[in-house]
């Protein structure tokens, strides 16, 4: 998508600061932390919200929850970690291209869920 910001950071034509990258999926740490560790998990393929994604980019949804807990670890979130996806306006998506928040590296205090 031409507008995308994350489809521009996948093309390379945005710097960005990867943590890893496959065929399928780019990872990288959040440009505004809202943790000691803060990653975007980024499937390559562009849709905004699961109830938007076919079967194939389902399946690079499942890639990248299988590759989490290897990214985690590379990234010494040995004690735990909260993942958040958010879904359209009231969540506060702001970026319209799927991602998922690895959030970390200290104790996450007081939580919604
Ligand atoms: P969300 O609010 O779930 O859509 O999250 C979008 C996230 O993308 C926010 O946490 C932003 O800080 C982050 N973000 C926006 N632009 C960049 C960028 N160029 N590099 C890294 N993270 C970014």
């Amino acid at each position: 998508m031409a507008d995308c910001i994350f489809c521009k950071i996948i093309a390379g034509e945005i710097p960005s600061d990867k943590v890893y990258e496959d065929e399928d999926i780019l990872a990288f740490r959040d440009i505004q932390p809202q943790a000691k560790v803060h990653v975007l998990v980024v499937p390559k393929s562009h849709f905004a919200t699961l109830a938007e994604m076919d079967e194939e980019q389902a399946e690079l949804v499942r890639k990248c929850m299988v590759k989490i807990p290897e990214i985690a670890k590379s990234l010494g979130l040995s004690n735990g970690y909260r993942l958040i996806i958010n879904q359209g306006k009231d969540a506060g998506q702001t970026v319209h291209h799927l991602h998922i928040h690895i959030l970390g590296g200290q104790d996450m205090g007081e939580k919604m869920l």
